[in-house]
C-alpha cells in the first residue's frame, strides 16, 4: 500500500521544545508541504511549511552558488545551528545586516520579536557601541550592501542622527532605518532632517493594515492616523519608503490586495515587504499550530487579491529561495506594469513555464541575479533594469527609468523553532550584529542568541573532536 504522501527529501531541524538538532523529512501531501521531525524526548512534530508544493519544488531551480563574506567570525565547533556566527559553514554573505541601537520603544506591541517597549528605554547603545557594530559589518563585508538601523524603535535614540552620520561615514552602499513611524508622524523637523540622507537611504515603515482592527491586535493601538501623517510627511519629502506588513493568519492576510493598492498610490513608497509572524520573542495570541502562514500562501494570496502581479512575476530570490520571494513592477504615469509584462516571457521562463533560462545569456543571467538579489536597492534595481532591458531585442526601453518607477514586492519568511530547516538557514542572508561582534542569521538570533537566550542550547553543545579553524 502506498503511503499517503510523497517523501520528498531529508533535512535537519530542531525540536521546537528543547532545540535538540533532529532529522526532518519533507513530505508532500497534495499541494501541502510538511516538515516532519522526531525528538527522542518530545516525540513527533509535523509542521506545515508551504501550501504550494509546485512553487516549493520550483525553488530548487533558483539556487546559485553562495557568496562568501570577507571574514568568518566563529569556528565550527558544535555543528549548525549552534555555531553562529558567521561560521565557515554558512553559505551566504550578508545581503542585509541589522544593527539594533536600542531595545526601547514608544509602542508596546503584543507581538515583538525583540520584546521591546518603554520598559527598556534605558537600553540605548552608546554611539561608541554602535560604531563598533558598524565596523563589524564593514569587517565582514568590506562594502556592505545594505545596513538597516533597527531596534526597538531606533528613532527614539537620543543620538539617532549621529548614528546615521557614523553609518554614512563608512562604505555602506545603502542605509535603511526600520521604524514604526510614530516619531515621523509627530515631528516635522525630524522628517525634514531624515530627507537630507537621501539618496541611498530608505525607510522600512511598519504598516500592517489600512484598517484599525489588525493594528489593535498586532500593535496594541489603532495607528491609522499615525501612519497617515507619517506617509504624508514622507511623500512631502519623497523619502524612499518600503511598507513592512507583519501578517497573521486570519487577521490581516485577507487585506494583502488593498495594502498593495494603497501602497502604489503613495509616491514615496517603493515597495511592500510581507513578513508572516515568526514564533519568537513576544507573540501574545499566536498559536504556531493554527496561526502559521507560509511564504507559499502569502504568494498565493498576492496573486488572488491583486492584479499587480501574475504568477510568473513572483519568483524565488536566488540567494535564499526557500525564504525570499520577489516581484518587480514599474510604476509609470500610465499605471503599474509588472516587469515581466515588459519582457519577452521566454527570456525569463522556459517554455513549460517553470524554468528560468539564465543559461541562455550570461549577460541576462547576471543582470537578473543582480536585479533579484535582496541586496539590490531600488536605486541599483533601476539601473539593473535598464541594463536588463538593453539585453533584450524588441523591448522598448522607457526613456527615463528612475528608482521611483520601481515597485518591489518581497515576501520574507523567517524560520522559527517549528519550521527550522538547517539546509535553508545556512543560506540566510539577513543577519544581525550581536553586541559582541558576531554576525548571526536573523532566524537563529531571535531563537537562541538574543538577550542571553544562549543558555537554551547549552546542553546540545558537545565539543567536537576536531575544530574546524576559521577561514578568512
Ligand atoms: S546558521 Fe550559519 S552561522 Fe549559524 S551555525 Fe549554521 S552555518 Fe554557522
Ligand atoms: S514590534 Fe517594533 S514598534 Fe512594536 S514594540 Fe517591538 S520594536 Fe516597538
Ligand atoms: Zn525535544
Amino acid at each position: 500500500m502506498d503511503r499517503p504522501y510523497l517523501f520528498y527529501e531529508l533535512t535537519n531541524s530542531i525540536c521546537a521544545t528543547c532545540f535538540r538538532k533532529v532529522e526532518a523529512k519533507v513530505l508532500i501531501e497534495g499541494d501541502l508541504v510538511y516538515l516532519q521531525k522526531w525528538c527522542p524526548e518530545h516525540g513527533r512534530q509535523k509542521v506545515l511549511i508551504s501550501t504550494d508544493a509546485a512553487y516549493y519544488r520550483r525553488c530548487r531551480e533558483f539556487l546559485k552558488p553562495g557568496q562568501m563574506p570577507k571574514k568568518f567570525n566563529t569556528p565550527i565547533r558544535y555543528g549548525c545551528p549552534y555555531d553562529c556566527g558567521l561560521c565557515p559553514d554558512h553559505e551566504q554573505h550578508s545581503c542585509l545586516t541589522l544593527i539594533e541601537i536600542t531595545d526601547g520603544c514608544n509602542l508596546t506591541c503584543p507581538i515583538c520579536y525583540s520584546d521591546s517597549g518603554p520598559h527598556r528605554n534605558a537600553s540605548h547603545k552608546s554611539l561608541e557601541q554602535v560604531e563598533f557594530l558598524l565596523d563589524c559589518c564593514v569587517r565582514n563585508e568590506g562594502e556592505p550592501d545594505v545596513v538597516q538601523i533597527s531596534g526597538g524603535e531606533p528613532t527614539i535614540h537620543p543620538q539617532f542622527f549621529e548614528i546615521l552620520d557614523a553609518a554614512r561615514g563608512r562604505p555602506i552602499k545603502h542605509l535603511m532605518v526600520n521604524t514604526n513611524g510614530v516619531r515621523i508622524a509627530g515631528d516635522a523637523e525630524f522628517t525634514r532632517r531624515l530627507a537630507t540622507y537621501m539618496p541611498g537611504f530608505e525607510l522600512y515603515l511598519q504598516f500592517d493594515s489600512v484598517r484599525p482592527e489588525p493594528q489593535r491586535v498586532l500593535r496594541g493601538a489603532d495607528l491609522t492616523d499615525v501612519r497617515r501623517r507619517a506617509l504624508d510627511r514622507l511623500n512631502e519629502h519623497d523619502i524612499s519608503t518600503t511598507l513592512v506588513v507583519t501578517l497573521q493568519k486570519g487577521l490581516n492576510d485577507d487585506q494583502i490586495g488593498e495594502i498593495l493598492e494603497f501602497a502604489v498610490q503613495q509616491p514615496c513608497v517603493r515597495g511592500v515587504t510581507f513578513q508572516p509572524i515568526q514564533d519568537a520573542g513576544r507573540t501574545q495570541g499566536f498559536n504556531p499550530a493554527t496561526d502559521r502562514l507560509t511564504l507559499g500562501e502569502v504568494r498565493q494570496q498576492i496573486l488572488r487579491q491583486s492584479s499587480l502581479f501574475a504568477e510568473r512575476d513572483l519568483i524565488p530570490v536566488p540567494c535564499h529561495p526557500d525564504c525570499l520571494c520577489m516581484g518587480y513592477s514599474l510604476k509609470t504615469a500610465a499605471g503599474v506594469v509588472p516587469l515581466t509584462g515588459l519582457l519577452d516571457p521566454q527570456a525569463l521562463l522556459g517554455a513549460e513555464g517553470s524554468t528560468i533560462m539564465y543559461e541562455q545569456s550570461h549577460a541576462l543571467r547576471n543582470e537578473l541575479f543582480r536585479l533579484f538579489s535582496t541586496a539590490a536597492s531600488p536605486v541599483s534595481s533601476a539601473a539593473s533594469l535598464a541594463q536588463l532591458l538593453c539585453c533584450l531585442p524588441n523591448i522598448p526601453i522607457p526613456d527615463a527609468l528612475h528608482y521611483n518607477n520601481v515597485f518591489r514586492v518581497l515576501i520574507v519568511q523567517f524560520l522559527d523553532a517549528h519550521s527550522m530547516d538547517i539546509r535553508s538557514v545556512k543560506r540566510t542572508c539577513v543577519h544581525i550584529v550581536h553586541p559582541d561582534g558576531r554576525i548571526i542569521p536573523f532566524d537563529t538570533y531571535n531563537l537562541f542568541y538574543r538577550d542571553g537566550r544562549e543558555g537554551l542550547i547549552e546542553r546540545w553543545k558537545e565539543p567536537a573532536v576536531n575544530l574546524v579553524p576559521l577561514e578568512c
